[in-house]
């Protein structure tokens, strides 16, 4: 930013209309150069009088002191603003994690398959469907498989698998 346009804004600044994106450049060059501050402090002093003036009120014992205050506040608003972006990344970016830990914990959690009254074990499957679903194909199979083992311990029983 140039003395310029920093002059410029110097009646925005005064009167509290500068617009917020503007502030941090325009602060940092009223605090690196002395003539732009020089500057600022006198249309302060002379717009800060005028209104005292019309409204009747006293005028203040230091101008100079004022605006500096009020340049203080203003730099105190920028780092205050920035810590509140800064706290509001940090929360989002812990929603996320949090949403991102539920989402994969759900997607790979193992799911207990309902099997046949009469099945000795349990099956445990890695599902990424509806918990707890009855599995048609796997209670067919289980069946069939143990409708086999039946055969071949009847078989066994009546001493030994016949040739086929
Ligand atoms: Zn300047």
């Amino acid at each position: 930013m140039d003395c310029k346009r920093a002059q410029k804004l110097s009646e925005q600044y005064i009167s509290g209309n500068l617009p917020q994106e503007e502030l941090p450049e325009y602060l940092s060059h009223i605090k690196s150069c002395p003539v732009c501050r020089e500057s600022l402090v006198t249309d302060y002093s002379i717009a800060t009088a005028i209104e005292q003036l019309n409204k009747g009120e006293d005028f203040s014992v230091d101008y100079s002191n004022e605006i500096s205050q009020k340049l203080i506040r203003s730099s105190q608003f920028l780092v205050h603003k920035r810590r509140l972006l800064y706290v509001k990344r940090v929360v989002i970016a812990a929603l996320l994690i949090v949403v991102l830990v539920l989402v994969v914990g759900s997607a790979t959690k193992k799911t207990w398959y309902y099997l046949p009254e009469n099945s000795t074990e349990s099956l445990r499957l890695k599902h990424y469907g509806i918990p707890q679903d009855y599995d048609p194909v796997w209670v067919e199979i289980s069946e069939l498989n143990n409708e086999a083992v039946a055969k071949l311990r009847e078989l066994a029983s009546l001493g030994g698998i016949p040739d086929e």
